[in-house]
């Protein structure tokens, strides 16, 4: 797992800040949590909202492409239990992989959509190693509904209208 096009990058957890630190260790507890039965790649995360933590592992189906990442259990769990409305300010992940482990595309998406672009991504391996990103970075020009044309945007929100239809049996 290669780091690429990454910028400011810290190369070890002395530079995070006693609160990424708190996160960090979080998101090695929700790791041990993860149900990784398929592929034993297990993976924690941990997403503060305001000064809660909200902790997401993997959770694998026996239906493979099922399978949910770390970070978006994070972000479900937190719409479900009431926290979103604070606002998502940084996540934690966490793996044991060589490297820091890095985010798929799908988990860039709804961190983007969830967090914005300056969003503080603390990507960690179990050594202990860190790479700290903005969402930005990570994805570069990610996908907003909001940026879509007015009138698409506003047809696609508006719930469609029941079409009047000739009763079945006219005369
Ligand atoms: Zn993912």
């Amino acid at each position: 797992m290669k780091a690429v096009g990454l910028k400011h990058t810290e190369a070890n957890r002395t530079r995070l800040t006693p609160d990424e630190r708190k996160l960090v260790a979080a998101a090695k507890k929700a790791r041990l949590r993860a149900h990784a039965h398929q592929s034993q790649f297990k993976v924690g995360a941990a997403a503060r909202y305001g000064n809660e933590i909200v902790l997401g592992c993997n959770v694998e189906s026996d239906v493979y492409g099922l399978t949910n990442c770390a970070e978006r259990t994070a972000v479900f769990a937190a719409h479900a239990n009431g926290l979103a409305r604070k606002g998502l300010s940084m996540i934690a992940v966490v793996a044991d992989t060589p490297e820091p482990v890095v985010l798929c595309g799908a988990c860039r998406q709804v961190l983007f959509e969830q967090g914005g672009p300056d969003l503080r991504v603390i990507m960690c391996n179990t050594r202990g190693n860190v790479r700290v990103a903005t969402l930005a970075e990570l994805l570069p020009g990610g996908f907003r509904l909001e940026t879509m044309p007015k009138r698409r945007a506003a047809a696609a929100a508006k719930p469609r209208k029941a079409t009047k239809r000739e009763p079945p049996h006219a005369p």
